[in-house]
Parts: structure tokens; sequence; C-alpha cells
């Protein structure tokens, strides 16, 4: 009677410390989730129309293609140029653009597509989002995905933040946090012409704000966008020859100088302001 009463006991406490373990787990759990929920995330009205976000603080969940909308996997789409072929002349031309948009970044295009194909599930997800956590594609399209979704979108920005209305100084707010985080907008453009001129290879250079909300210059290699980085791109040039050898030949400086003549500057604003 005694042993029956010890054994009853005993079982009791059993399933009582099970009980309290799982409650235990599940609120622990709940702890763990918590920091994608913390005041850092920005409550954009667009936050529905983007990727599930990931509890990392590497996720950026504004919107980056455009200032109001990621870039569609579903399927990746080709928007035309926002002007003609000709309309940037005076730095870039009509040749090198067609060839630029209607072949470069068309086959980054197509080539994404491509890699998706075999994975429908992610075709859900916009290219930022693939793109802000690499590691999560898998691995045979991983590579496919960095070049080729890199590509998109970096052309996507490039292509906006051109313009034949354009001028060689900025304009607004950008121009007011640019002479305060770099001096001057002459010592910015030096900065960031150099670190044009010393990407080695192909690649592209960048104007981000970082995750302290400051201004800073980035290169980067290949198609790679700073978004992997947890940076948001403001303004970027492209410096593969693609982009400029038909008309400057090895002359990557002569380029970069030229370029600013066709800057953005009412669009760079908007982004500078959708990436606080
Ligand atoms: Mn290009």
């Amino acid at each position: 009677m005694n042993s029956l009463f010890k054994q009853l006991i005993v079982s009791f406490l059993g399933t009582l410390f099970v009980i309290l373990t799982l409650v235990a787990c599940q609120s622990q759990q709940t702890t763990d989730i918590s920091p994608t929920l913390s005041p850092t995330s920005p409550a954009t009205p667009n936050a529905q129309t983007q990727a599930t976000p990931t509890p990392t603080s590497r996720i950026i969940t504004r919107p980056v293609a455009y200032v109001d909308r990621s870039l569609s996997t579903n399927p990746a789409q080709l928007a035309p140029l926002p002007y003609a072929y000709a309309a940037l002349e005076r730095a870039i031309d009509a040749d090198t653009m067609k060839l630029h948009h209607d072949q470069h970044h068309a086959a980054y295009v197509n080539n994404l597509n491509n890699a998706l194909e075999k994975y429908p599930q992610l075709q859900n997800s916009s290219v930022e989002a693939l793109l802000q956590d690499l590691s999560s594609v898998p691995q045979d399209i991983r590579t496919a995905v960095r070049n080729n979704g890199g590509g998109h979108l970096n052309h996507t920005i490039f292509w906006q933040i051109m313009s034949p209305e354009g001028a060689g100084q900025p304009t607004a707010e950008i121009a007011q946090e640019i002479n305060q985080t770099f001096g001057s907008f002459d010592t910015f453009k030096q900065q960031f012409n150099e670190a044009a001129t010393s990407r080695f290879g192909s690649g592209w250079v960048w104007l981000v704000r970082d995750r302290q909300g400051q201004l800073q210059i980035v290169s980067t290699q290949n198609q790679d966008n700073p978004i992997s980085e947890g940076l948001y791109p403001i303004m970027g040039n492209d410096v593969w020859e693609h982009a400029y050898y038909l008309k400057y030949q090895n002359r990557r400086a002569e380029y970069l100088n030229d370029w600013w003549s066709v800057v953005n500057w009412t669009e760079v604003n908007r982004r500078s302001q959708a990436s606080r």
C-alpha cells in the first residue's frame, strides 16, 4: 500500500515536471522571436508587400528597388528605361544604354528566373528579401541569385537615379547631409570617384545609409548589392566596363567625372528619405 502510494507520488511529480518544462519552453520561444517586433523595425505602409522578415538585424524591411515597392520574382521582369536611349548622351551614349539595358540587364532578369524555376516557393520572396538573406537560398542556386538578383536590383536602381534633367550639383536635404558628412560636395565626389577607380575589376560604387543612420561610401564586387551587408543603397554607379567601354574605352576616370552631369538628385533625395 505504502509503495503504491510512493509510486503514485513519483509519477505525479514526473508528469508535473514534464508540464512545467513544456510551459517553460513555450515562454522561451516567445522571448526568442520578440526581437522581430522591436521598435527598430520600421513600420512602413508597404510592410505587407515585403517578404516576411526573419529575426536578424541585417534585414532591411523598407522598399529598396523603388521607394514604394520591392522587386518581384514572380516572375522577375525588365521594366522599360524611364527615358530614351539617347537621353543621357552628355555622359552615356545611346548604343551603350541600349546594350546595357536591353542585353545586360535583360540577361540578369532571365537568368534569375531560370535559377528560381526549380524552387517555386522562393518566387513568393522579393529580390531584396533573397539578397538580404542569401544563406537561406538553396546552395545550388545561391551564386546565381546573388549575381543575377543583384544585377537586376542594381540596374533597376541605376536607371532611376539618372535623368536627362539631372544636374551636377546635389539639391535639397541630400546636399546638406553630404556637406555635413563629407565636408563638401567636391570632397564627397572625389571620395566616391576614388572608390570607383580603385574597385579592381567589375563592381559598383555606392552612397549608402548604414545601420546607425550615417551616410557612407562603399564599393561592392561583381553584382553584389549593399543590402546583403545590411546597408541601404541610396545611389550607385556601375563601374563594369560594359557601362562605359564603347565611348570611353579604358578611361574609367573620365566616365566617372561625366556621370555626375546626369545624376537625378530628385530621386536620390527620395531614396535618402526612404532609407531613414
Ligand atoms: Mn551594368
